[in-house]
């Protein structure tokens, strides 16, 4: 591959910022409110239309500083235990591991990467308070298996949705079926703000307590004090505010969900087709009629290696031009912090490590063209018989 004349050069993700996002922030940088105003109201508003079903929205400055809100808000805290997937970002279990509750590691479904709801039940002590989800690469969970569990034993249930804007399952946008949810809007994700995040729940009283916690604690807003500078603070807050200026950039990203929708569609489409024939290797996938994904990426899974083969198969497609990552690139439970800390035996998650040592994500986002996407079919199947 190395020896073609020009290699075309192809990201796995690039944020898609237009002249509207410029002139926004501008707009925000010629105005007289910077932060917590107008823009950053818009933009809530604007994204529970978007979810529909009643969405409260909030944005706040990350998808991890939304988390922290919905744990700690939510009431979980030390002596409590929550279900979490070992296969997903780290802050997924950050967020309990920083409230002082126990992270109880659950592995994932070996075709879709997301939590195997089978083996919930049996992790379900009485101490157990929650479930944190999270939709893999914005492929819906089996939230029907997920609320029958929560139902049975009065658990909480907290949605990862950082990759699933736009995802939705039995028609609901995700985020909408558990308590609470989260969104990224991190650079490489759906749409993006900078950093930035939203935290979405279907419960106006959680959305109430989250929204003053999320600035200090305070009893009223700026617009709702009476005497300039006079308000009081009757619980504990922390200061996760989106700034005008990043609300403005979401406000515009939010105007082209669909045609982003769409191409990471058909590019998802075009590029699993091409990679239909080629033996040796399985595509991360919904498969139900109820799950509707968002086409984060298209992880593949190598068959038959280990996580050398694929390391050497990775640089074998980033040196023919192929932009790559790995969702995610070790389970939790095996990151140092975790390990040295629980210890857990990685036995117990087969399909997470799976996942982890052997996938390789290549990417779909709305920057490439199905043409790229045949490109990379093309040059993934060299690479793979090159490797042989
Ligand atoms: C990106 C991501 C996060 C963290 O979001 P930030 O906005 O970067 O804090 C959390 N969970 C998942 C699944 C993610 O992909």
């Amino acid at each position: 591959m190395t020896d073609n004349a020009e290699i075309r050069k192809i990201a796995f993700g690039k944020p898609w910022i237009t002249a509207a996002e410029r002139e926004a922030v501008l707009g925000v940088l010629t105005g007289d409110v910077l932060t917590h105003g107008p823009q950053a109201h818009a933009f809530e508003t604007e994204f529970a239309a978007f979810m529909g079903d009643g969405a409260h929205c909030l944005t706040v400055s990350s998808g991890m500083a939304a988390l922290h809100l919905a744990y700690w808000q939510l009431g979980i805290g030390p002596g409590d235990e929550v279900l979490v997937p070992a296969q997903t970002h780290v802050a997924t279990v950050h967020a309990v591991e920083y409230m002082g509750a126990t992270p109880v590691f659950v592995d994932c479904d070996r075709a879709t990467g997301n939590i195997d709801v089978a083996l919930l039940e049996p992790l379900v002590t009485p101490r157990t308070k929650a479930i944190g989800v999270v939709h893999f690469n914005g492929i819906p969970c089996d939230m029907d298996g997920v609320m029958r569990v929560a139902q049975k034993h009065d658990l909480k249930v907290i949605e990862d949705c950082a990759l699933a804007v736009g995802a939705r399952f039995n028609g609901r946008h995700v985020g909408l079926i558990g308590d609470a949810a989260i969104f990224s809007f991190y650079p490489v994700k759906h749409i993006t703000t900078g950093d930035g995040g939203m935290f979405a729940t279907r419960h106006p009283d959680l959305a109430a307590r989250v929204a003053k916690a999320r600035a200090f604690g305070v009893d009223r807003s700026f617009a709702e004090r009476a005497v300039p500078g006079m308000y009081d603070v009757p619980t504990l807050g922390i200061n996760y505010r989106m700034s005008d200026i990043n609300a403005s950039i979401g406000r515009k990203q939010l105007e082209r969900i669909s045609e982003i929708l769409q191409r990471r569609q058909r590019n998802f489409d075009t590029l699993k087709e091409g990679l239909g024939g080629i033996p040796g290797i399985t595509v991360i996938d919904a498969n139900s009629p109820a799950q509707r994904q968002s086409w984060y990426c298209l992880s593949v899974v190598l068959e038959n290696v280990n996580a050398d083969g694929r390391n050497a198969m990775v640089s074998r497609l980033n040196a023919g031009g192929i932009g790559t990552s790995i969702y995610y690139p070790q389970p939790v439970p095996r990151l140092t912090y975790y390990r040295n800390k629980y210890g857990r035996d990685m036995a117990l998650y087969p399909n997470a490590t799976r996942i982890s040592d052997q996938s390789i994500a290549l990417p779909v986002g709305p920057h490439l063209t199905p043409d790229d996407m045949r490109h990379i079919a093309a040059t993934f199947a060299q690479a793979l018989r090159e490797s042989h």
